[in-house]
């Protein structure tokens, strides 16, 4: 797998790309692609799995949901997958929907949608740098 500082790297080029695109759509999906952007580049990289990334001691104390989640779970299996991504947009999503619902602010589908992507772009980003790496040194 690439270093941590390539799939960060990565990601903060990409964000420079897209954000003048999510700004277009309006202010609120922006600040909502932002949010989900960082999450998902920071917090809910794929490589939770692995006990030294630098994701999974961003979360300190509460790396411990995320040790007990993987541990029966091979590197690059579930969490590089389709399924892991979402499980991460589900459980970053819902609750917060479920509050902003039940406090009388539904989020805009658009709103939503944007946070959403912003999680997923960076999740498929690092998978999509991971299996070019792989295919990179089986050529080599
Ligand atoms: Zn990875």
């Amino acid at each position: 797998m690439p270093a941590e500082r390539v799939h960060l790297l990565a990601a903060v080029a990409m964000a420079a790309y897209l954000l003048p695109w999510a700004l277009k759509a309006g202010l609120a999906p922006a600040i909502a692609f932002s949010a989900g952007y960082l999450l998902g580049a920071l917090f809910l990289c794929p490589d939770l799995d692995l006990e030294r990334s630098a994701c999974l001691r961003r979360w300190g104390r509460l790396g411990g949901f995320w040790r007990a989640w993987w541990r029966h779970v091979p590197h690059r299996g579930m969490s590089h997958s389709p399924a892991g991504l979402l499980v991460y947009v589900v459980l970053a999503t819902l609750p917060p929907a479920a509050v902003l619902t039940l406090a009388g602010y539904p989020p805009e589908p658009r709103v939503l949608g944007a946070y959403v992507a912003g999680i997923a772009i960076p999740h498929q980003l690092h998978v999509l740098l991971d299996e070019l790496w792989s295919a990179l040194k089986r050529a080599a």
